[in-house]
This record gives C-alpha cells, structure tokens and sequence, in this order.
C-alpha cells in the first residue's frame, strides 16, 4: 500500500517501446500516478524523461479520452454524436459487415492497424483470418517489415539489437537510441563501459551522434552507397572473417563484384561522407567481434529501405558476427516451448488461398504480402516447426495501395474499414487521398484511446482500455527470448467510463460473425491463462515476476542445424528475392524525387526533406491532447541551418512555409546546425486537439502535419517491402 488507502501495483508502461517496468498508484478505481519501479531492472523512464509516465494521470484523464460507444448523428465529419450502449454498436456494426460480405466478399473489409499501444494484435488478425480478409495494413512496409523480412530472408531470423555488455561496437543507422530504444541504448552504455565504440550513420546530428567514436553525415537516401563501400573495403584489405564466410555464407563472389561497384571514392561523390571516414568506419566495425548493428526507421523509410537493410545484414555476415552473444543474437523465437505463439492465435492457416491471392498489392510487394510470408515461413518451420515464425508486421496489404483501391474499387471494392491502434488521418501520408478514401467507404469504425481527427471521420468510434486497463502478455512478436506479463491496474469500467480491451472487442465482433467455436476464452485474462497452462510458470506467476526468460541463449546453433534460409547458409546473394523477380543483392537507387533524377523540380524545390525524427514528448500521434505534456513542446518545429535561415531572411522561431510539389504546411523555424544547409528537417505527426473537431477543421489536420505534403505513390515505393519515400524528398521553404 501506499498513501492510506492508495494500493500499489506492478506494471509495465507501454507507451512506448521502451517498456520501462512501474509502480502503478491507484485509489479506489482513481489512477493516481505512475512511478518507474526501481526493483526491477529496466531503463526506469530514461527514454521520455518523465514526460509521459509524469503525465500518465493527465493523459488518463484527458477530456480527448473515449469513454463510451458513440454512433455518427449528423453528417460524416459534422462532430454529432449519440452515446450508445456496446451491444447496440457491435449489433449495428456486425449485421452491416455481414451484408457487405455478402454483396461484396469478404475483402471488402480492409482493418488498418498501427503502432498497438498495449494492444493484442494477435487477436485482430484471429478475426480477420475467421472473417476471410487478407486486408490488414498498417506502417510496416516503413517501420519494422523491412527490418524483419529482410533479415529473416538473409539470416533466417531477425536479431532485434541484441547489444550486450560484452559487445565491441554498435554501429547504428538513422535511429537516435537515446530516445527511441532506451534499453538498448542502456546497454550500450554498459558496454561502452568495456571499451565498446559507437559508429552513427545519420543525416542528422543527435544525442547519440555526440556520443559517437565517428559520426558520419551522409546526404539522405544515400545510406546504401556507404554501407556497400564499407563492405567493398573490408573485402579488398582483407578483413573478413574468410573461415565464416567460406562454409556459412552464400554468394560472397558475385558479393565481391557488386560491391567493387561501389568503391569509398564513387561512395564520397554521392553521400558527402569523406573516403576516409567510411574506410575508417569498416575497420573499426570489421576488427571489433562481437559487434552488433541497430537500425531505424530512418533506414526504413527510404525507398532503398530494404537494399539498406540487406547491406547491413551482409556486413554482420561477413564479419562473423551472425548469432554470437552481443552481436547479431538469433533466438529462435518459442518454438520449442509451451507458450501458445502469436502466430498460433492468428490462425493464419484458417485463411484460405483464394482469399490471400486477393491481397491489395499481393502481386506487387512480394516480400511484404502473403507470398513472402509463406516462403519465409517454409524455410523458418524447417528448423523451428509451425509455431516458428512470426507474422504480426509481415504478410499483410500494401497501405498507400489500399486507398487507392478503396477511391478505384480496382481490383474489387473495398466499402468498410476498422481502425485500430491507428489514426490514418494523421499519420498516413497522402492527407488529402486517405481523407477521400474513408469518406468514401461504407462503414468506417474506430476503436482508439482519444477522440482525434480519423475518429472524426467514423460511423462509430468505440472506446478502448489503454495499457492500464487491461492485461498484458507480451512476448515481442515472439523474436527475443522473454515473456512479459501484467495484469489490469485500473478497472476498464466504472460509473464514469466503459471502455473494452481489444481482444474483447474482436472476440464480441467475432462471435456475431459466427466465429464464436474460436473464442473458447471469454476474456483476455482467460486467454492469457491458457497460453501460459504448459509452461514452467503460470500467466499470474509472470504478472508476479513481470517478465520471464523463457528461452535460454544459444549460440552458433546453425553448426548443428544450419540458418533458416534456402541454402542453409547466411544469404548475401538472396536466393528469395532472386525467386521473387528482385535483384539477389544490395543496390543504390537514388530517390525517386532527388536533384539526380528530377533536376527540373529540384530547381524549384531545392532542399532536401527529411521528417519524422522522435519528439521526447510525444509518440506519434499522441500526447498533444495533454495539456501539461503540450506546453513542454507546443508547437512544430522545423530545423533548418541557421546559413540557409539567413539567406531566406528567416529568423529563429518565426512561422515558414514547408512546401512539397503535393502542398504545403507551416511549422515553426529552429535554426539547427547538425544538418547540413540544402536539408531540412521537419517534425511529423502534429494535429492540434484544441481546434474544432468537425470539419472542415479536423482539429487543424490541414495545417502543419507533415504527411499532408508527402507522397506514396506506389509505383516510388520500395519494390521488395513497399516502403515511401519520407526521409528524402524535395521542398522549398518561405516566410
Ligand atoms: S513512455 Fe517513458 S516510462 Fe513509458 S516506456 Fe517509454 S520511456 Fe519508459
């Protein structure tokens, strides 16, 4: 207990991946406040610096929280609404995508998805596979798809930035640990500790980048180019690891052709990285074992995304640092345990062939959609069985794709959509297209935290238990090697709210569907119970430990059962994609929109954009409805260089126009030397909760959010994960 009558529970804090363990503070069914829990290890807030979990009661509370079904009144986007109970939405919403599938097929309901702030996603895809749609979507071809299918292809699993106090060096690309990835970057500092260097690859100075042994500020979108120099030098001085590659690497010969392509002097003209530098860079990481890579979405959201990824999983290859403790660590997943996986709840095979041929871009972005989760699948249950792979980011329907076929009905029509964890309007880009799109469709549900701009656009906009509310049993996406568990905190109803944790809302959804033979648990606590009944300790007894390390490390296992990939061996040469139609190695493209390949526009738009680096404050979409975490931060913020500021007559902290050949916003100027003058940087994701709800302001959707300027045409997309361009376009700025 703590103050008289305040009891104390143990949770885990999702509001972002930092997954710090804390003390929840309740009275009553009144959240009090949340501390980080300094008994169990963790980062204890390091990431946000109190920003959120100080906030927590706030936010909580937030006048922006759903607290009840609400069911459209007056027009779309008229901001009228009707509370009603949750029998009658899901009674209204049921019988309306019963119809729709009869008319129209099952794939008439696309469900777009984000990032699950404590949500189950597991559960999500269960309805849609019992349903019969393959048209999930979300961020993943530009956060955490690449990442994982192109390792899973190269590699045979996807390490997730196993840094280790015994790690020798971190090289990471376009991520700013401090800040995203704060128990990573914990052990970094552990290491560093020991002697570990740090090599950042970045456009942008940031935290990290000051802590660097070498920072190297390339121009953007050209991450690729140096990282197959660094390779192509490590190859010529003879610094690879020539046992390794000789009996566990696929391809190194045609390897050494294509990177010889790309020499440290072609690699300077392009990225502005000096020759030295990147020389320099290829050393340290070669002859630093075990070293291990961490990699971002400033990596991912390029249009090279997956041939930066490739690069990066060829150069822990060849180095000898695949599946070593504290270099890149492949676990495995918990194939071999008693937990029932992810995967397993999915109940992805209960979708049909027929039915997965239908996914939205199926044909296009082959890696990403269903045909590259049944390859990948079939050489990682080799080694792993059925409950081996992971799904929850992969197989699924290309996102700037599926607007268009809702606005074309081309290839079929899709009329319903359920959002959740997600807020299309402000964080898909291509404002204008997604704004047509759900205007467009039939049925538009969203169940989310907080009344925002999307929700504005819904027939029914559902309340769900945030991470408090709810129990957690998180295994992240079944790559590393540890459970985690909590139990609710807060009650999810009482007089003044009835919000539903998301496995009973697609559980509630489902059964009116017909689904009910696949619900045996009739609540999430249920569900949690009997995924944990075959293991060592109970669902409670993890809640109690709040996590538990499920699998024991193993190294070098492929000398016994070799890599999860065709050849058995780590794939430079991908023998995926090359089944797939794609180029089997790494490459430099640059951008679609670059002085390179559109100088015509790049002399009206001559600066580079990037955007989307991490507010401390906020996550995503999310925070700026609270307003003690808002005045922290209560504006955007463009960084320009204070040379180019001059030149434009721009002063410091004055309001400038950003503008894109698809529109332009305004933020405000922050002169900011870490970036180089032709690039600018501009913050994402900003809405402003206190205008007006009801259009045409959409809580100001129009005015500074980034992806209002930004494309994602597909044919630009990235042409293995579908990835757009949103670290690299061009813009002009003004006053
Ligand atoms: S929001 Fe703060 S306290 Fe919560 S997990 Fe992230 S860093 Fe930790």
């Amino acid at each position: 207990m703590g103050a008289k009558g305040t009891s104390v529970k143990k949770s885990w804090c999702f509001f972002c991946k930092g997954r710090c363990s804390v003390k929840v503070f309740v009275d009553g069914d009144r959240l009090v406040k949340i501390e980080p829990d300094p008994e169990v290890p963790g980062t204890q807030g390091a990431g946000c610096k109190g920003a959120r979990y100080k906030n927590t009661v706030d936010w909580f509370y937030s006048l922006h929280r759903l607290n009840y079904p609400l069911k459209r009144m007056g027009r779309r986007g008229e901001n009228k609404w009707k509370q009603v109970t949750w029998d009658e939405a899901l009674d209204e919403i049921s019988k309306t995508l019963a119809e729709l599938r009869e008319k129209h097929g099952a794939e008439t309901l696309s469900v777009s998805a984000g990032d699950a702030w404590g949500n189950s996603e597991e559960y999500k895809t269960r309805f849609l596979s019992l349903f019969g749609s393959p048209n999930i979507f979300g961020p993943s071809p530009i956060c955490m798809g690449p990442r994982s299918l192109v390792c899973e292809a190269i590699f045979g699993w996807y390490p997730q930035m196993s840094v280790r106090a015994v790690t020798k060096c971190v090289m990471a690309l376009g991520v700013n640990m401090e800040i995203t990835r704060p128990a990573v970057w914990k052990e970094y500092m552990n290491a560093r500790k020991n002697g570990a260097k740090l090599i950042v690859i970045d456009p942008r100075f940031s935290e990290i980048s000051a802590a660097a042994d070498l920072w190297l500020q390339l121009k953007p979108g050209t991450d690729s180019v140096v990282l197959l120099a660094m390779i192509d030098h490590i190859i010529k001085i003879g610094i690879y690891d020539k046992h390794f590659v000789s009996k566990w690497c696929h391809g190194f010969e045609q390897l050494a052709l294509r990177a010889a392509e790309c020499p440290v002097d072609r690699a300077e003209k392009i990225s502005g990285v000096p020759a030295d530098q990147i020389r320099e860079a290829a050393e340290i990481y070669a002859s630093s074992q075990p070293a291990a890579i961490v990699e971002g979405m400033g990596v991912e959201q390029q249009t090279n995304g997956a041939q930066i990824i490739h690069a990066r999983c060829i150069l822990a290859g060849i180095t000898g640092n695949v599946d070593i403790e504290g270099g890149e660590e492949l676990h495995g997943g918990f194939a071999h345990t008693g937990f029932v996986t992810d995967r397993q709840i999915e109940l992805l095979d209960a979708l049909p062939q027929s039915q997965r041929r239908k996914q939205i871009a199926y044909d296009k972005f082959r890696l990403h959609s269903w045909p590259g989760q049944e390859l990948l699948e079939k050489y990682m249950s080799k080694n792993l069985g059925e409950k081996g792979s992971v799904h929850w980011y992969t197989g699924q329907a290309h996102q700037p794709s599926v607007y268009r076929t809702i606005l074309s009905e081309d290839p079929y029509p899709i009329k319903a959509m359920i959002s959740s964890a997600s807020n299309p309007m402000v964080s898909h880009s291509n404002t204008s297209m997604v704004y047509r799109a759900l205007k467009k469709l039939d049925l538009y549900v969203v169940f989310d935290l907080m009344m925002n701009p999307s929700a504005q656009l819904a027939d029914y906009v559902l309340p769900a238990a945030s991470w408090l509310e709810r129990e957690h049993l998180w295994s992240y996406l079944g790559y590393k090697d540890t459970l985690f568990g909590c139990h609710a905190t807060v009650p999810v109803r009482t007089s003044n709210y009835d919000r539903r944790d998301d496995f009973t809302f697609w559980r509630e959804l489902g059964v009116r569907l017909g689904q009910e033979d696949y619900w045996p648990w009739k609540s999430l606590k249920e569900a949690c119970d009997e995924r944990m009944k075959n293991c060592e300790i109970s669902f409670d007894e993890l809640c109690e430990k709040g996590y538990w390390r499920i699998l024991e490390p193993g190294y070098q296992k492929y000398k016994s059962q070799s890599f999860n990939t065709p050849t058995g061996k780590i794939e430079l040469y991908s023998t995926i994609l090359e089944e797939f139609g794609y180029d089997p190695l790494p490459y430099y493209e640059a951008p679609p929109l670059s002085q390179e390949r559109t100088p015509d526009i790049s002399k009206e738009y001559p600066f580079i954009l990037i955007n989307g680096s991490r507010i401390r404050q906020f996550m995503h979409s999310m925070w700026r409805e609270v307003p003690s975490v808002r005045k922290l931060h209560a504006y955007p913020r463009v960084q320009i260089h204070p040379d180019t500021a001059i030149s434009l007559n721009i002063e410091n902290g004055e309001w400038v126009w950003i503008e894109t050949p698809v529109g332009r916003i305004r933020q405000c100027c922050m002169y900011f030397d870490g970036i180089e003058p032709n690039v600018i940087h501009a913050e994402g994701q900003w809405w402003y909760p206190e205008l007006p709800g009801e259009e045409p302001f959409l809580y100001g959707i129009w005015l500074s959010n980034v992806n209002v300027i930004l494309n994602d045409d597909p044919e630009s997309c990235n042409e293995i994960t579908g990835g757009w361009p949103l670290r690299h376009t061009l813009c002009k700025v003004y006053k």
